[in-house]
């Protein structure tokens, strides 16, 4: 039952502007009744995180700025300003503000602005194994010299097992290591959800006194990964994109077979197309055959998987 004291805003501007005596004993207590938030309530390395080897701010985590938040008695309302998901050039670029809004107001305390785009190197990059010529996947590694060398599908990365001479072309022959992301279009929902994360964190840190005690996590090439906890790739993508793309008319009829036929949802089946938009769609009985192909591919993989177990 304990409850931690409400943050809540002064209602009404101080009278003219100027400073008074009420404004200032608010704004006081205001600052200690956060100050006892952050110390008492906020923990490091789960709501706030510490760079080792500066003595700089803490760095306001997502988990922190969304406690902040609740402690102001607020709740965040975030909008796409601007997308972009090229399938041609293979970008994904999202713009986002995140307005923290009063639970019991509805006024909007602050603002906070941020973009994330697959550009940036941890989306632009992936760091490649060489594929099993067995199974496919890239679960390749090199062997230990004293197991005798070669290669080998790792099994505990999910591989087959299958062991490969060391000058074996299908393999030695592959570009392995920093490769381009040959979709990065899948990490659309990834790259939403961390624009609206930062742009969550910079409106916190406009909140009365955070930037007392916080700074920005500007290179949170660390925090990314348990972002993107809720989008596993095998994952269907449920959430609507931003905005609906334009699309011909004449896709209509493959959207509706795949959604009937295979349960897909457009933008699934569009992302199995490798488009954003009917617009991109050539020829219809190709886009049909596509999706019947790349479904009965995924079934038989979930199909393998579950008998080899
Ligand atoms: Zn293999």
């Amino acid at each position: 039952m304990t409850q931690t004291a409400t943050l809540a805003r002064r209602d009404g501007p101080i009278e003219g502007g100027g400073l008074t005596k009420a404004g200032l004993d608010h704004t006081r207590d205001q600052l200690v009744l956060l100050e006892n938030f952050v110390k008492q309530v906020l923990k490091k390395d789960q709501d706030y995180g510490v760079i080792p080897g500066t003595n700089g701010k803490p760095t306001l985590l997502k988990p922190g700025a969304a406690n902040i938040v609740a402690a102001f008695n607020c709740h965040v309302e975030p909008t796409v300003d601007e997308s972009t998901v090229d399938p041609v050039g293979s970008f994904v670029s999202y713009e986002v503000h995140v307005d923290i809004v009063s639970n019991q107001t509805g006024a909007i305390m602050a603002r906070g602005f941020a973009q994330a785009n697959s550009y940036e190197d941890k989306w632009r990059y992936r760091n490649a194994s060489p594929k099993c010529p067995e199974c496919g996947k890239e679960t390749v590694i090199k062997g230990k010299t004293e197991y005798g060398g070669g290669f080998l599908c790792w099994k505990k990365k999910g591989g087959c097992g299958a062991k490969f001479p060391d000058d074996l072309p299908a393999i030695t022959e592959q570009v392995t290591g920093k490769v381009e992301n040959d979709n990065p279009l899948a990490l659309a929902n990834t790259i939403k959800k961390i624009a609206i994360k930062r742009a969550t964190t910079d409106a916190a840190l406009q909140l009365p006194g955070v930037a007392r005690f916080f700074t920005q996590d500007f290179d949170d090439q660390s925090g990314h990964e348990e972002e993107a906890d809720g989008d596993s790739q095998d994952a269907p993508p449920s959430r609507p994109q931003a905005r609906p793309a334009a699309h011909a008319d004449n896709v209509g009829a493959v959207l509706m077979w795949a959604l009937q036929e295979h349960h897909l949802s457009k933008d699934q089946a569009f992302a199995l197309l490798g488009v954003t938009s009917g617009n991109q769609v050539r020829d219809l009985a190709a886009a049909r055959q596509t999706i019947a192909d790349k479904v009965a591919e995924a079934n038989a993989k979930v199909q393998n998987g579950k008998g080899g177990a």
